[in-house]
């Protein structure tokens, strides 16, 4: 069987090196329209400072992710950012976290988060940089094919993992029997996601020293939902800057979505100043990140999705309902399962 995986998110990934483990004559090209893999949990580096501008840390694990994290996968740089993750209200009042929250591992990588999908992408086809635009379903086979209409492959069977508005793009804009494709747009469009401007601000002088790695606004009612000190992850390269990670509130990111770097750094400089109630007013240099589709609020029914068309499959962090990495990895292992069955 020749199968396409869209998308090198943690969910497509984890499909594509499951399958390439437990099946493997199964030939797997996976395909993503980036310049690197990760998806969401994502790295970037500016100045010399590494730092996670999309899914921070994994936290909750199950017994199954912890062995993929401390032993299947190279673990060197793995580490447990110890220090808690304390709390603020919208009167910019910080108060000590939930202590059993704060108990578990926050697990992240010395180089990034990123660190995690190149693992899972170890051996894997890859074709970065190509945006799979549509399928068209003929003669029992699926052809992939760009925004020209240019073939990119045919495959026997296909697995979409992008978020699921832009899944439903795909199919709502592909050659699919009719009823097949209404039902698929349909389902996709009950995943319901919510946006995050996320804006990181790297500073030369040092910040005050804090009890806590991280802020989260537990009323929701402050227009900056999470901060973070990047350079509190043990081994984290900050090139001896102090490097601060703000994603913004989803209604504030909405009416700010488009504003420019300049203004939105004042603002959020602003805001982070007044909440440590430390003058922050003046980053030497800022990077900010827009995620339309950053986590959903509502998911899509995985098996309604994956029952609609013969071989063609979905997965995502949306079938699990929430935004979360490790969730997203089982979902592709789910979906591996499921394709494994149509394989054989
Ligand atoms: C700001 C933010 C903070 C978060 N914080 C946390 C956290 O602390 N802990 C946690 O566990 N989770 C967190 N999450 C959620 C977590 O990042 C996601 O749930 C998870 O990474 C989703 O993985 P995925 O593979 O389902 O989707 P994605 O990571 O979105 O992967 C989909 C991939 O498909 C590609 N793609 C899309 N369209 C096409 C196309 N047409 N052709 C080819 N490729 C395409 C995309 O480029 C992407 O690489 C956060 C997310 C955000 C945005």
């Amino acid at each position: 069987m020749k199968l396409a995986v869209i998308g090198a998110g943690v969910a497509g990934l984890a499909a594509a090196h499951r399958l390439r483990q437990t099946e493997p004559s199964i030939e797997t090209v996976v395909w993503e329209k980036s310049r690197g893999v990760g998806g969401r949990a994502a790295t970037r580096r500016v100045n010399g400072a590494v730092f996670d501008h999309g899914a921070q840390y994994i936290k909750g694990a199950t017994p199954a992710i912890e062995r993929l994290l401390r032993d299947e996968l190279a673990h060197d740089t793995l580490v447990d950012i110890a220090r808690p993750v304390w709390t603020f209200n919208a009167a910019n009042q910080i108060a000590p976290g939930d202590p059993n929250q704060n108990a578990e591992p926050k697990w992240t990588y010395s180089d990034g988060l990123t660190r995690l999908a190149k693992e899972l992408a170890q051996g894997l086809d890859i074709r970065l940089q190509t945006r799979v635009h549509h399928l068209a379903y003929r003669g029992h086979a699926y052809h992939l094919l760009d925004e020209q209409g240019s073939t990119l492959a045919t495959v026997d069977a296909v697995l979409l993992t992008p978020p699921a508005p832009q899944t439903q793009a795909i199919i709502a804009a592909s050659e699919l029997p009719p009823l097949a494709q209404t039902t698929l747009v349909h389902e996709l469009a009950k995943a319901a996601y919510r946006p995050c401007l996320t804006l990181t601000l790297g500073y030369h002088q040092p910040l005050r020293d804090r009890p806590f790695y991280a802020l989260v606004n537990t009323d929701k009612q402050h227009p900056v939902s999470w901060l973070a000190y990047e350079q509190l992850k043990p081994g984290r390269a900050t090139n001896s800057q102090q490097v601060l990670i703000g994603q913004m509130a989803p209604d504030w990111s909405h009416d700010h979505f488009e504003d420019e770097l300049p203004a939105l750094t004042t603002h959020i400089a602003e805001l982070v100043s007044t909440l440590l109630d430390e003058d922050l007013r003046a980053p030497a240099w800022s990077d900010r990140q827009k995620w339309r589709y950053a986590l959903p609020d509502s998911g899509a029914d995985f098996q309604v999705l994956n029952a609609a068309q013969p071989n063609l499959f979905f997965a995502g962090d949306y079938t699990a309902g929430r935004g979360r990495v490790h969730q997203a990895i089982e979902q592709g292992w789910r979906v591996a399962q499921v394709i494994a069955h149509h394989a054989r």
